[in-house]
């Protein structure tokens, strides 16, 4: 019946995911996205593989009063995709400048007795501080994640869609993961896949694959810029955009999501393209219009800070 209910919502193409972060550990945030924008008509959200991350969502959509309603997925991925990388300082290298800081959306560096540190349960892998760092002193490292031992309790914790990042210039790597879920999973299925690694051909003939083996709902997750940072322009959607075009050309699925790199321009862009999309995930661009309201402890508690918000959620629910 959920499985019917899925299918239902993804074949009204007007699918709206929110991306908590696959490597978004930060429980907090992750209660107060999902009972903001359930509340504002949102009801699909992507959280990390661990009991911990399901739980604080159906918290957050408990609250919404949507628990029933809204669906979640859960991401696992191969061990190089760039959504499971996070960033370290080394503090020998560090000259304490805090132009880093500054730059991360996630406010996962401060300044400790140390000097700069990185909170890995809120990074989210963007590199941002990697890239404002004129003294080589971020590096980054892959968070690993064993699809065989994450899945089952998780499947037993219960979810309605598993998503699997195959960002990854190895193919062997997608396919040892993709016989691991096989085993282990069935239901609906959301695979995550940009350009940067394969030509269109072979980003075609892996989906194409997996497709022919899947038995259940197959989603692909048509990915631009992965964590491009919200920038609310065209350009910053292009991308994701190109690529739901290619998995749209090649038929190989009615359920295309389109993300990174997306924003508010990313809908009208698809229109003006004519691609036959299932919907858009937003990640980066969600989390920062709200960042300063669901930061704030008391933010399911104080009703106007959770209305404040509530009208920029809706605005782009
Ligand atoms: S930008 Fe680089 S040097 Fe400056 S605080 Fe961050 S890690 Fe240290
Ligand atoms: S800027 Fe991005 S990569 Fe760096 S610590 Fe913040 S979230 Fe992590």
């Amino acid at each position: 019946m959920i499985r019917d209910n899925f299918k239902n919502f993804l074949d009204n193409k007007n699918c709206l995911k929110i991306i908590c972060g696959a490597g978004n550990k930060d429980l907090k945030e992750i209660t107060n996205l999902c009972a903001l924008y359930a509340t504002a008509g949102c009801r699909f959200f992507d959280v990390n593989a661990s009991l911990e991350a399901i739980k604080a969502a159906k918290d957050g959509l408990k609250f919404a009063g949507k628990e029933s309603e809204c669906f979640i997925c859960v991401s696992v991925g191969t061990n190089d995709d760039p959504h499971f990388v996070k960033c370290r300082i080394n503090t020998e290298k560090c000259i304490n400048c805090g132009e880093c800081e500054k730059k991360c959306l996630q406010k996962a560096i401060r300044q400790s007795e140390n000097g700069y540190v990185v909170n890995e349960d809120k990074c989210v892998g963007c590199n941002k501080c990697l890239k404002v760092c004129s003294h080589n002193a971020v590096d980054t490292y892959c968070y690993k994640i064993s699809i065989s031992e994450v899945l089952p309790p998780l499947i037993n914790e219960g979810f309605d869609c598993l998503e699997y990042h195959i960002i990854t210039d190895d193919e062997n790597k997608i396919f040892e993961g993709w016989e691991t879920i096989k085993k282990l999973y069935k239901g609906p299925v959301s695979i995550c896949l940009d350009r940067s690694k394969f030509g269109n051909e072979k980003v075609e003939n892996c989906l194409k694959k997996m497709k022919d083996e899947w038995p259940d709902i197959f989603i692909v997750q048509a990915d631009g810029a992965p964590m491009s940072g919200g920038d609310d322009d065209f350009r910053t959607t292009l991308q994701a955009v190109a690529m739901a075009d290619i998995v749209d050309k090649a038929g190989i699925t009615p359920y295309i999501l389109i993300s990174g790199g997306t924003n508010s321009k990313t809908n009208e862009l698809s229109d003006l393209c004519d691609i036959d999309v299932t919907g858009v995930s937003l990640g980066s661009y969600a989390r920062k219009i709200v960042k300063e309201y669901i930061e704030d402890d008391n933010f399911l508690t104080d009703k106007c800070l959770f209305e404040r918000a509530l009208k920029i959620a809706k605005r782009i629910v």
